[in-house]
């Protein structure tokens, strides 16, 4: 008898314990989302009224998924993932549909995800069939014991946690079709000027400069951190190139003690530069606020080192920062009274 009153004491307080966020009540007036569609050369001269209508559009669909969880007291992580499942399926970015292709004409994924509760985090890259890769990022931190799956071995992990598979084709769009021809004729311009056998290849990824990355971040009622960032990478890359999207502390980093920051730009410099780490480790050692950890990071170091680009970010307060040193950064946050803000240029 004491042994049964011992165990149903045991299941009730673990229970207490495994439900303690879930029954918390949250504080939705705390809530902030924040969220990124790449950046680069986006000026005002390029664009036309019909497709900042249609960036907006979405951008501010991608704020209200997410607002819609947080502010029904969800997490932070359910807000950042159907937040950027939006944008994945939107042609208008860089990421799922309309990612853009690599040299062989194949589309390649990346996508990662932290939790800044328990500093859990889930990534894959290069998959090439799996319509929301940020869900996959997801079952990744949940559901295996890894961190990082990539190729074959991810798509594989994607069927069996039945995810969507698509044909390859799903992802295609013309519009990235024929940014990867004009990529290649800049390859060759570049060949012929430099007489260079394109070996430089940082050469062949500036050409383009068309970014369009996406990202989240979010801050929930319960005062809990995350952060995702999903892309196709850049155009015209090679030999599985894999850039700072799929990497925790790159491209993504999420921590209550801190911040959550999901990056967009030249990969290569945001691997090199670890930045959004970077941006958490100089709040928690200096004790600096988050807009002067991100300048610091976004606009000094990563200027004088040549990685062009931008992060979005939230602090554990709520306060917001999106530097950006390129020309334009599609961007938008929406706090807890529900009114979507989105910006595009300087
Ligand atoms: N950071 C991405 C990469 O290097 C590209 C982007 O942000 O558009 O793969």
């Amino acid at each position: 008898m004491r042994k049964l009153v011992f165990l149903f004491l045991l299941g009730y307080f673990s229970m207490e314990v495994l439900t303690a966020q879930s029954i918390a009540k949250p504080d939705v007036s705390k809530i902030v989302l924040v969220v990124h569609g790449g950046a680069g050369t986006i000026t005002r001269q390029n664009m036309t009224p019909e497709k900042e209508k249609a960036y907006t559009e979405v951008l501010q669909q991608a704020l209200q998924a997410g607002y819609t969880i947080l502010k029904k007291g969800g997490t932070s992580m359910d807000a950042v993932e159907a937040s950027i499942r939006i944008m994945e399926d939107s042609p208008l970015f860089n990421a799922g549909k309309g990612a853009v292709f690599t040299h062989e004409g194949k589309n390649e994924l990346d996508a990662s995800i932290m939790d800044g509760r328990t500093l859990k985090a889930g990534a894959v890259a290069g998959v090439k069939s799996v319509r929301n890769p940020i869900t996959l990022a997801r079952k990744v931190m949940e559901n295996s014991e890894h961190v990082m799956l990539t190729g074959e071995g991810a798509e594989q992990f994607a069927k069996e946690q039945k995810l969507e598979i698509v044909d390859p084709s799903y992802f295609y769009t013309e519009a990235r079709w024929k940014q990867l021809q004009q990529a290649k004729e800049g390859e060759k311009i570049q060949l012929d000027h430099s007489g260079d056998k394109g070996s430089n290849n940082e050469k062949i990824f500036t050409e383009g400069k068309k970014f369009g990355t996406v990202g989240a971040v979010a801050l929930d009622g319960y005062g809990n951190l995350a952060a995702a960032t999903s892309t196709g990478g850049m155009t015209n890359k090679r030999w599985n190139r894999v850039g700072d999207a799929p990497i925790i502390g790159a491209g993504t980093y999420a921590n209550n003690k801190t911040c959550a920051v999901s990056a967009t730009g030249h990969g290569e410099f945001f691997i090199r530069s670890v930045v959004a780490y970077d941006i958490s480790a100089l709040m928690e050692y200096k004790g600096i606020s988050l807009q002067k950890a991100a300048d610091e990071v976004v606009m000094k170091k990563l200027v004088e080192r040549g990685g062009e680009g931008g992060i979005i970010a939230v602090d554990a307060k709520g306060n917001i920062a999106m530097p950006f040193n390129s020309e334009g950064m599609y961007r938008g946050f929406i706090k807890a009274a529900g009114t979507p803000s989105v910006l595009i240029y300087k």
